[in-house]
């Protein structure tokens, strides 16, 4: 016999969650199906040394409201801080180098000493030179970012600087992304400013704050899933269900009523609203009654990341030899990881936990999608990473935990923006049905937050 509720929400996200309070806050009947045994996705704290640390998310972006405004809202507020420090390295093959000036690394000018630095005078002197030619009026829509950057910056500027940046930041390679899926107005920026870099200087300084600048919060982002979790358990019109994954939705007539069917192996919900709120790789499976939503789904492109969250007792790490972390370029020989965080540098809530000695450092793995680590290696792959990283012999880590992230990262590869405009139009014609896939509003909790409101209107 199928369980009725006004609103299904599939996925036990943090948009499946933010959805499902909102649809809660407004007096409907609303459930949660999670295929796995926690709540969160890519939110998750992991207790090491008897420490919980974020192994997914870790901050959020201060340039936008939204997160900031539901962790007021969740009472979570006093618990919010700036990094301790947020100083990350640049890790090239020409050596270890502070973070340039940049957005998302475009350098604001191709002629600072932070520039310099890196790719020499010779050549900062070229992509000055470069960045100063007539900049077309209009460009090609689907131009990648490593094109953009390159046409105009150069070639060293691109794989130094903003490959590691984008690659740290996105898992994928600036010659694969759209750029004005990663950079909404960077092109019309660099014909309106004359230049690349004076566009990134420009949209840097309009936005108050860098767009780099992040908060956390005390004991983890994961507090902010706690806290939702908390609020959903004791409402008397939610049910959550953990250990369910959803097979297929679809719409299903009734006593001549049209509703949506979820199905799972042992159970089967009727609702008259669904929000999908599943990466979209989950979500193109069990859309695929509805041809019209799963095509450009399956467009869609995911990556996979693997995150090596290690306690390690060492005092070389004190002194933050690494700053706040860095982030590193494919071409760095020998290093497989494309980023670490310090996280005991970062953030003084975690050094303060564990006293001097302890260290907490996050290694990233996977780049463009792929992850070409053999998951058994990787506690030793990270370990001679950290030691290469650091010039110096470690001792083995404490505790480690190895957190596979699948296609919670949306790749915004050539052609992503025209599938998600026939995915959103497609979904705007279905009655009943709203889409919260992760990454489909940017790959942060900004965007994610917003479009989890959304969908419920
Ligand atoms: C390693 C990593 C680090 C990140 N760091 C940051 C950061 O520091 N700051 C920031 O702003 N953003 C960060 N992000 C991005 C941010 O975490 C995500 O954008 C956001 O968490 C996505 O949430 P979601 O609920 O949309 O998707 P997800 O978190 O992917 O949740 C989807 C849920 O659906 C469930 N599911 C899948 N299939 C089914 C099925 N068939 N039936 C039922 N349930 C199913 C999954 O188990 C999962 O719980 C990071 C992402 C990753 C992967």
């Amino acid at each position: 016999m199928p369980v009725r509720f006004d609103v299904i929400i599939v996925g036990g996200g943090i948009s499946g969650l933010v959805s499902a309070r909102k649809a809660a806050q407004q007096g409907k009947s609303v459930c949660v199906i999670e295929a796995s045994d926690r709540f969160g996705g890519a939110l998750q704290g992991k207790t090491l040394g008897g420490v919980t640390v974020d192994v997914g998310a870790e901050a959020f972006a201060v340039a936008r409201p939204e997160t900031l405004d539901l962790i007021k809202e969740l009472g979570l507020v006093d618990r919010v801080v700036a990094p301790r420090r947020s100083d990350s390295r640049l890790i090239v093959p020409q050596g270890t180098f502070p973070m340039p000036h940049a957005l998302l690394g475009i350098p604001t000018n191709p002629l600072a000493d932070d520039v310099v630095a890196i790719i020499g005078i010779e050549e900062a002197t070229k992509a000055a030179q470069l960045d100063e030619l007539p900049v077309p009026e209009s460009w090609d829509p689907q131009i990648t970012l490593g094109a953009l950057i390159r046409q105009r910056l150069g070639d060293q500027v691109t794989d130094y600087i903003a490959t590691p940046v984008v690659g740290g930041v996105h898992a994928l390679h600036p010659d694969l992304a759209e750029a004005e899926a990663i950079m909404p107005g960077i092109t019309a920026a660099t014909t309106k400013y004359g230049g690349l870099s004076k566009a990134a200087a420009a949209i840097r300084a309009s936005s108050g704050v860098p767009g780099a600048a992040v908060n956390g919060l005390v004991g983890g982002m994961s507090n902010l899933v706690d806290a939702l979790v908390q609020e959903l358990q004791e409402a008397p019109n939610v049910e959550l269900f953990l250990n369910t994954p959803v097979h297929n939705i679809s719409k299903a007539e009734s006593s001549g009523q049209s509703s949506w069917e979820v199905t799972t192996s042992n159970k089967e919900f009727l609702g008259d609203h669904v929000v999908v709120a599943l990466d979209a790789k989950n979500a193109a499976r069990v859309l695929t009654s509805l041809p019209s939503i799963h095509q450009p789904l399956s467009r869609l492109y995911v990556g996979d990341v693997v995150v090596f969250a290690g306690l390690i007792s060492s005092d070389v790490l004190d002194e933050d030899p690494l700053g706040s972390g860095a982030l590193i370029a494919p071409s760095t020989p020998s290093i497989h990881a494309k980023a670490i965080t310090h996280a005991s540098a970062k953030w003084e809530w975690i050094r303060e936990a564990y006293g001097p000695g302890r260290h907490i450092v996050r290694l990233s793995y996977g780049r463009d999608g792929v992850i070409n680590e053999d998951l058994a290696d990787l506690a030793t792959i990270a370990h001679a990473d950290l030691e290469l990283l650091l010039g110096t012999s470690m001792p083995a880590f404490d505790q480690a935990h190895l957190a596979r992230w699948t296609g919670s990262l949306l790749h915004p590869r050539v052609g992503h923006r025209v599938n998600v405009s026939e995915l959103k139009a497609a979904a705007a014609s279905i009655e009943g049905l709203s889409l919260a896939i992760a990454g489909l509003a940017g790959n942060g909790l900004a965007g994610t937050v917003s479009q989890a409101h959304a969908a419920i209107s």
